[in-house]
């Protein structure tokens, strides 16, 4: 099979959706693989080192796209990439159709076959193509929690570990999926006093026995949120109700009785935010004040650590997209149910239930 790999072109977005192993695994597998020019290069990886696993270097998006009978990317294509979807072509990305009715009109029009990332699930209901994603946010969150901290930042001039003699710091996460599970670990690792709360008893059982009582384990409801927030120097937001927006779990007036100088990171900001005060912040300008607290509210948190993101991504897309190399969509799809939740529109019509809910459309 031919497989493009674009260049991704939204802004700041500069992930690539298949690393030299992935190319080295396809092409020794008989695919011919096509890379634009540069599509690596945000992630620090060169047409070189594409080259030398086996693709084939393209010059323009045009060229690129126009070769993929399957067409790999990490976005959902924007207005400029519209023109270029094809009904001979399977396109194999994060989508995000549901809030995004030109792409779904663009994508019904075209007849492509989009499979996107964010739908394939496993019989267990998990998302193993949005996991990854949660554990670089959640890994990432005391790390610029913990410049929020220090005094220059506007923060409580805290050190997360303390030293010999002095309080760590106080680090409450809030929710302990798999983003705040990993937030609540690197938190450990450098040194602080760590808590986690979540509505799932099961859930807190679990980490109790996996850190052997090592993270501090707490029941969420509103009194015993308010609790733990009052004697924190940093609360991680990182809440999910599947299918819902994050309840607002950190009003106004708590943050106001809040220790001076604590900071707020909201994981969850790209589901609507777990505090009453969150709004959606960007990397260029990741924080903000909120009475004497700093508050972190970064959407696309992975998108400052492209490189790691793009092999965490790759690391789990690249199974299915060799599947779907080798045995063509249509197969790939009736061997494996996760994949096949991934369909979003084929043929002109929208494939998944819920998309097509969202759109008032049938499937
Ligand atoms: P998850 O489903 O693994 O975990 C969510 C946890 O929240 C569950 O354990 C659940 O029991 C718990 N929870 C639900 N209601 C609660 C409440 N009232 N109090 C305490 N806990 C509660 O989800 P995840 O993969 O860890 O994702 C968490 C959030 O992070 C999502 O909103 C996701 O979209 C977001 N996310 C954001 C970024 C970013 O860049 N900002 C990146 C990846 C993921």
């Amino acid at each position: 099979m031919r497989i493009a790999v674009p260049r991704e072109i939204k802004r700041h977005e500069y992930r690539v959706a298949l690393t030299p192993a992935g190319v080295h695994e396809l092409t020794g597998r008989g695919h011919d693989v096509f890379v634009e020019t540069g599509a690596g290069v945000g992630s620090s990886i060169s047409d070189d080192e594409y080259v030398a696993a086996g693709a084939k270097i393209l010059a323009t998006a045009e060229e690129t796209w126009s070769e993929g009978e399957l067409v790999l990317k990490v976005k959902e294509p924007i207005a400029e990439e519209y023109p270029r979807l094809r009904a001979d072509q399977v396109l194999f990305t994060y989508l995000h159709i549901a809030a995004d009715r030109p792409l779904t009109d663009a994508l019904l029009a075209a007849g492509t076959t989009a499979i996107a990332y964010e739908t394939v699930q496993t019989p267990n209901r998990a998302l193993p193509l949005l996991a990854p994603m949660s554990e670089v946010a959640g890994r990432l969150a005391p790390q610029v929690g913990a410049y929020s901290l220090m005094k220059p930042s506007g923060g409580r001039g805290v050190l997360p570990g303390g030293i010999p003699g002095v309080h760590p710091a106080r680090v409450v996460v809030i929710g302990g999926g798999v983003a705040g599970l990993n937030a609540a670990r690197v938190a450990l690792g450098l040194g602080s006093d760590v808590e986690i709360l979540d509505t799932n008893v099961d859930r807190l059982r679990q980490i109790d026995n996996d850190f052997g009582g090592r993270i501090r384990t707490v029941t969420s409801n509103a009194l015993s949120v308010e609790q733990s927030v009052l004697e924190a120097d940093m609360v991680i937001g990182a809440v999910l109700v599947p299918g819902a927006k994050a309840p607002k779990l950190v009003s106004n007036d708590l943050v106001s009785r809040m220790r001076p100088g604590s900071v707020l990171v909201d994981i969850a900001i790209d589901q609507g935010g777990c505090f009453a005060d969150s709004r959606p912040t960007t990397h260029d300008e990741p924080t903000y004040q909120v009475h004497d607290s700093v508050f972190y509210c970064v959407a696309n948190m992975p998108g400052a650590v492209p490189r790691t993101s793009t092999y965490g991504l790759t690391n789990v897309t690249l199974p299915y997209a060799v599947q779907l190399a080798d045995h063509g969509w249509k197969k790939a799809l009736q061997a494996d149910a996760s994949l096949a939740k991934g369909l979003n529109t084929h043929a002109g019509a929208l494939t998944n239930a819920p998309v097509a809910a969202a759109h008032g459309l049938p499937s």
